[in-house]
């Protein structure tokens, strides 16, 4: 029996689908999303819908015009942990999907060795749509998207952001600022009501061209893995 209050299952089956996430349209579609435990409020389904239309909206946009999907995010949009790379590679677009190629590969590893998968984490990036030939996304784009990705951490509201990269650390952090210095140390950040403990790591593509850094990703990560227990997430 549907309680009163309850969202209609047909408008939020239809959200979830938007947002990406591992639904499929039938019966048995809301017992797995009980079991995933990716049930969100009707509100934050809206949130992420309005949001994830607005970005496909956008006019004028090169990325957008050249790209085949968007790539919003994957993962469980309950989670309390966030995190955000750098753009779409050519799998990513091809999927609609992000971290979906070699990188995310290697960012699954990453989360499973602190018990970590895609059940429980939240994942996006700063640009929604693939640059061609994988390049490094300009400042103009980065300013452009900026505000969506920002928007969408608010939305998600995660207690632990883990920026991926030097293009995320610079586009919330400054271009000033290097990830040599920068990763590995937690910064208290606003985003509108979300308050979060943000952490620069090490972008997964990085690692496999420089593996002799993974020693301190594993130190970054292990730095997550602690305040999730502090934080009780
Ligand atoms: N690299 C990123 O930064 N994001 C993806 O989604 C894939 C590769």
């Amino acid at each position: 029996m549907t309680k009163k209050n309850s969202p209609n299952p047909v408008k939020l089956i239809k959200y979830y689908n938007l947002i990406n996430y591992n639904l499929i349209y039938n019966n048995k579609a809301i017992n797995r999303y009980k079991k995933d435990n990716f049930e969100i409020s009707a509100d934050k389904a809206d949130n992420l819908f309005r949001l994830k239309k607005s970005i496909n909206e956008i006019k004028n946009c090169s990325l957008k015009n050249s790209a085949t999907n968007i790539v919003f995010s994957d993962g469980n949009p309950k989670s309390k942990i966030m995190l955000v790379g750098e753009a779409p590679g050519s799998n990513e677009d091809h999927e609609g999907l992000p971290f979906v190629g070699r990188a995310g590969a290697l960012l699954d590893k990453m989360l499973a060795s602190i018990n970590l998968d895609r059940k429980n984490v939240y994942i996006s990036n700063v640009i929604n749509y693939r640059p061609p030939d994988n390049r490094r996304p300009t400042d103009e784009e980065i300013n452009r998207y900026l505000p969506y990705i920002k928007k969408h951490i608010e939305i998600i509201d995660p207690k632990i952001l883990v920026l991926l990269g030097s293009t995320a650390m610079n586009a919330f952090m400054g271009n000033e600022v290097v990830i040599s210095k920068a990763r590995g140390k937690w910064i208290e950040k606003e985003f509108g009501s979300c308050k979060t403990s943000m952490i620069v790591t090490f972008h997964p593509a990085f690692l496999m061209r420089q593996p002799t850094q993974k020693k301190m990703a594993w130190i970054d990560l292990k730095m997550i893995r602690d305040k999730k227990a502090e934080l009780k997430i």
